[in-house]
């Protein structure tokens, strides 16, 4: 599964080259208001496994840990839905967006 991605990524990244200066996500448009399902990453909870930090899907409003914890449900959750963006939660400091592979 991991060399897939990686393929994937590189190929995203190829893509994008002529329009890194004006960058936009048109993913987030599409954000409304969603509210996180859960306090907890749930997978993790279910498998017992610690979970480093939390991210939150913005478009269905699915928790899951980070890629720094051990389930990486977060990546997971994209890969079996293709829900595009994230935001960290509690904090909401920052959105990634697993299609631009950027921090907005
Ligand atoms: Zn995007
Ligand atoms: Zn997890
Ligand atoms: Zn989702």
């Amino acid at each position: 599964m991991w060399s897939q991605l990686k393929d994937t990524k590189t190929l995203s990244k190829n893509t994008r080259f002529d329009t890194i200066q004006e960058m936009t996500c048109e993913h987030f448009s599409q954000e409304k208001k969603i509210e996180p399902k859960a306090i907890e990453c749930e997978e993790c909870k279910k498998e017992h496994l610690p979970t480093v930090a939390l991210r939150m899907c913005l478009t269905c409003g699915h928790v899951g840990c980070c890629d720094s914890s051990v389930g990486r449900h977060a990546t997971k959750h994209f890969e079996e839905t293709g829900h595009p963006v994230m935001k960290a939660v509690p904090d909401k400091s920052w959105k990634w967006c697993y299609v631009h592979e950027e921090y907005f």
